[in-house]
């Protein structure tokens, strides 16, 4: 009989910022600093210069990132998608998305701690404020429990407007992914009337992301992210996560002194709580992994600087696996790593090469609507549309002809057209053949070419008429 698996000591004991009547407890994250404040402020700083830059960069004559919702285009690094390759999406979410899961099971909620728009705006720019205007955790915790004085309401009034403020400017800085910068400045300055969509976009995110980093905050993570959620089935015993090493720190309790330190063995954990008041999520990581920790580090630090004054090592709280929490070794390679890594991989190779194979232009060739061929005067013949999508970034002037065999007549009668960038044309294609000269169907080469490059497409138009022996 093979012995009972190990079960993941996954800890789901309520969440940590809602009492046990299901009433909201207002943390107040107490201030922290130590090596993974600096390095996450200094990640925070280049991902929001990243986010508020991409829209000003050119790529090709557009922005970096940038989905044209007038034109229902997407621009990425110099890369053109229509309406036309929305199937691409299928591959560059499974490359993303199991890439995602792979860092998960490699190294736990690291997303949430470091890269998440979640916690790079709620610590980088609003908890900043909260501080700077309010102070540190006791004086904010003892003003937010005493009378309404007008110390109160003037911080307070200047922390929400100060929030309010940035709200605004993200959301305008999000609005400027899906409309051109030149537009959004000219909206800005016209009556929203003349926009009332975007203005009212803009209104609703602003509000949006106001109440979310000013009061929702943990919750949404807590009780909205479902990739919170998924965490505890893609970690296991060897996925780097936030814990405490028990081993080291119990039994818990004061630093004992004299003859009580020769016979009390205590651990090293003081119980001084201090990785508890710095949690934004409001939990005990001595309590073991739980699912509403998102890996912030907060509590590294602060155990850090404990340990620290107390002369002791590092680590009482760190980053390892559950496996290395007890003193065991770590497998780094797993199996289910390795299909998460593949499975990721999958879609990222057929995406690039989707990519790579993309046509500069697309040409489809369209029957008419009616029948399917017309005789008239003694001649049979076929009617078509040829639809063009010019995909590059530049203009483009294509020539159509016809490859006709002998007896058959074309007219095309926009044989050479011009294409803006993303352009679109709908070109009529007539062939005609003598009737008595008709024995069978037949196709037809129409050939599309660039006139200043070499792009070229050669569509078929299937040439119909009358079967054998019909009048
Ligand atoms: S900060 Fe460290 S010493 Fe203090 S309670 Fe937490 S684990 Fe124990
Ligand atoms: S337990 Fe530690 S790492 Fe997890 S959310 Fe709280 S402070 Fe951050």
């Amino acid at each position: 009989m093979s012995a009972p698996r190990r079960r993941l000591p996954v800890v789901d004991q309520g969440i940590g910022s809602l009492r046990s009547d299901g009433s909201r407890i207002d943390l107040q994250q107490a201030d922290v600093s130590g090596r993974y404040h600096t390095a996450r402020k200094a990640v925070f700083v280049l991902l929001m210069a990243v986010y508020l830059v991409l829209p000003w960069v050119q790529v090709k004559g557009h922005p970096a990132v940038f989905l044209d919702l007038a034109a229902r285009s997407f621009y990425l690094f110099g890369q053109t998608f229509n309406a036309q390759d929305v199937w691409l999406m299928f591959f560059l979410l499974t490359g993303v998305g199991f890439s995602l899961v792979v860092l998960t099971t490699l190294l736990g909620r690291v997303w949430c701690g470091w890269a998440c728009p979640q916690t790079v705006y709620l610590d980088g720019i609003f908890r900043p404020i909260e501080r700077l205007i309010g102070g540190n955790r006791e004086a904010r915790l003892r003003r937010a429990a005493g009378p309404w004085s007008v110390d109160r309401v003037v911080r307070g009034g200047l922390t929400h407007g100060l929030y309010l403020l940035v709200a605004f400017l993200l959301a305008h800085v999000f609005v400027s992914y899906f409309v051109s910068l030149p537009a959004l400045y000219a909206m800005m300055r016209a009556a929203p009337a003349a926009h009332p969509e975007v203005f009212v976009f803009t209104f609703v995110a602003t509000g949006l992301l106001y109440f979310n980093f000013a009061h929702f905050r943990e919750q949404l993570c807590l009780v909205v992210c479902p990739y919170g959620r998924l965490q505890a089935a893609l970690t296991d015993d060897d996925s780097m996560v936030v814990g405490y090493d028990a081993l080291r720190g119990e039994p818990r309790g004061k630093v004992a002194r004299g003859a009580e330190a020769e016979t009390e063995k205590k651990g090293d954990c003081v119980d001084c709580r201090r990785c508890v008041v710095v949690c934004p999520t409001g939990i005990d990581i001595r309590n073991g992994l739980q699912l509403d920790c998102i890996g912030c580090t907060a509590c590294i630090d602060a155990c850090d600087e404990v340990m620290d004054k107390l002369h002791r090592p590092r680590g009482l709280i760190r980053y390892d696996s559950l496996r290395g929490l007890e003193g065991k070794p770590r497998k780094v390679l797993r199996p289910r790593l390795a299909l998460y890594a593949a499975l990721g991989l999958a879609g990222l190779i057929a995406l690039t090469l989707a990519l790579r194979t993309s046509e500069p232009f697309e040409a489809n060739l369209i029957r008419l609507r009616g029948a399917p061929f017309t005789l008239e005067e003694g001649a049979v013949r076929n009617a078509f549309t040829l639809h063009i999508v010019n995909k590059r970034n530049e203009r483009v002037r294509y020539r159509i002809t016809a490859e006709t065999p002998r007896g058959v007549s074309a007219v095309i009668p926009l044989a050479e057209v011009s294409l803006d960038p993303l352009g679109t044309l709908n070109a009529p294609v007539f062939l005609s053949t003598p009737r008595a000269g008709f024995v069978h169907d037949f196709e037809v080469p129409i050939h599309i070419r660039g006139l200043e490059n070499t792009d070229q497409r050669t569509v078929r138009a299937p040439f119909l008429g009358p079967s054998q022996g019909a009048p």
